[in-house]
């Protein structure tokens, strides 16, 4: 071989290499599938380019393994899967000028702008927290760029999307031109928009059902009921977001597919579980964010070690209230500031109705799907989901039922031909995989111990993810 055929052939050799993962096996660890529950150990996860080729028990031909990697004493379940996020807001306290307009402090666009360029960072920390993929349940038009752009990255998440939420309200502090919330009054408008929307392709339609004395249940029922049609037509599901149990209930007969979040004002009843349950329709209880603008706002913010340690340090530097001056807090942060009290016994009241609804839909077997709403005020991206996955624990769910929460059924409201390869550890499902130091069945806690994140079949040890 001369020196030239010798270049070529190296260069096609890395070429081959780069193209596709290798062949690897994880030996020796214990398998969680929590779809059904099934625990194996000392197993074999046999990994061939961007799939699982086979999961088997005991020794198994070393020829057949490729590079193996020793699990022993390991736990490897499926990547977590995060149903409800919006990468348009960044989580910091400028994020949403809606709820609390700080423009005089930091501009909206100056915030839009930083999260434009921070979007591999985001990516890279929810790969940190073994959330391989990601479902942005509403914002702008540039949100169908996010998805693009993720599924060019290498170190990112899945990305599904929905486009700008349609709505009862409109919030002209978020419109830089491309808004996230557009206002619809009539079913015509709904459908036209329904068609705008399906060009691209969205993963979800979604509907920001707002109910206050202004806007009544009924008043837009209408346009939920065409742009569900629509949708439908398109062959596009449709979620809701509908706080209070009679607009959930209404949503829900119009034929939603997916609550992005818990009922809220009162306890669920027979019939509404009843719908559900009929429906098929998936419910993201999203208990997290209902505590973290209220907690940011009253300076009691409370984040965890996964939280501080893996969010985004400029965001959290961002939460502290005290550090705005005086005469640029808007009314509603001084308000809480003033009563924090009051702020935490709001939050209680939510929860006191919130997660006894959780667990009574659970044990009805409606299929819940893990989501935190990140993105929001204080609500971190990434690891948020380690604080949802604690309130689903106080709410009574099992580690394993909130491990298949955040796998097998997120990957359901995931959806598409995507949806149906993740979320499982099984032959030709996506080799999307956490391998954990401890066993996350005894503890849910656990489920934060990563040694190793692997996505489409490339293993990152946790500690590079961030470097
Ligand atoms: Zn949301």
């Amino acid at each position: 071989m001369n020196n030239k055929t010798k270049f070529l052939a190296i260069a096609l050799s890395i070429f081959s290499l780069s193209a596709r993962a290798e062949k690897i096996s994880l030996v020796g660890g214990t398998v969680i599938n929590p779809a059904d529950g099934k625990v194996l150990p000392n197993a074999t996860v046999v990994i061939d380019g961007d799939k699982i080729e086979r999961v088997a028990i005991g020794k198994q031909d070393a020829a057949s393994l490729g590079k193996q990697i020793d699990c022993s004493g390991k736990f490897i379940l499926p990547g977590y899967v995060d149903t409800h996020i919006h990468f348009f807001q960044s989580g910091d306290l400028f994020t949403r000028p809606d709820g609390a307009d700080l423009n005089s402090v930091r501009s909206y666009k100056d915030e839009v702008a930083w999260v434009k360029s921070h979007l591999n960072d985001v990516f890279a920390r929810y790969l940190r927290c073994g959330i391989t993929s990601v479902v942005d349940v509403g914002g702008p038009f540039w949100n169908f760029e996010v998805r693009k752009t993720a599924d060019q990255t290498q170190k990112a998440p899945r990305v599904a999307v929905a486009g700008p939420l349609i709505s009862s309200v409109s919030r002209e502090k978020l419109d830089l031109g491309d808004p996230p919330i557009v206002k619809i009054d009539t079913p015509d408008q709904a459908r036209q928009f329904v068609r705008k929307l399906a060009e691209q392709k969205p993963d979800l339609v979604k509907i920001w059902y707002i109910v206050d004395k202004d806007h009544p249940v009924e008043s837009f029922r209408p346009i939920v009921r065409a742009t569900i049609e629509e949708s439908h037509t398109h062959k596009i599901r449709v979620a809701v977001h509908a706080t209070e149990l009679e607009t959930a209930r209404a949503a829900v007969e119009e034929g939603a597919d997916v609550l992005v979040h818990s009922v809220t004002d009162k306890p669920v009843d027979d019939a509404f579980v009843k719908l559900l349950k009929e429906r098929h329709t998936i419910l993201c209880p999203t208990l997290v964010v209902f505590e973290r603008y209220g907690r940011t706002f009253s300076h009691q913010l409370n984040l965890t070690p996964e939280e501080k340690t893996w969010g985004n340090p400029e965001v959290i530097a961002s939460l502290d209230v005290t550090k705005i001056p005086q005469d640029k807090l808007p009314d509603r942060i001084k308000t809480a500031l003033a009563k924090p009290d009051e702020t935490l016994d709001r939050i209680k009241k939510t929860y006191d109705i919130a997660l006894p609804n959780l667990k009574r839909l659970q044990d009805a077997g409606i299929t819940i799907a893990a989501g935190t709403d990140a993105g929001n005020i204080g609500t971190i991206h990434g690891p948020a989901l380690f604080r949802e996955f604690q309130l689903m624990k106080e709410a009574g769910l099992t580690p394993m039922q909130i491990l298949q929460c955040t796998t097998a059924n997120a990957a359901k409201l995931f959806g598409g031909d995507v949806g149906a390869h993740i979320g499982k550890i099984e032959n030709g499902y996506f080799a999307d995989l956490i391998i954990l130091n401890s066993n996350p069945v005894d503890d849910i806690a656990h489920a934060s111990d990563i040694d190793a994140v692997i996505k489409n079949g490339v293993i990152y040890p946790a500690d590079s993810i961030l470097r």
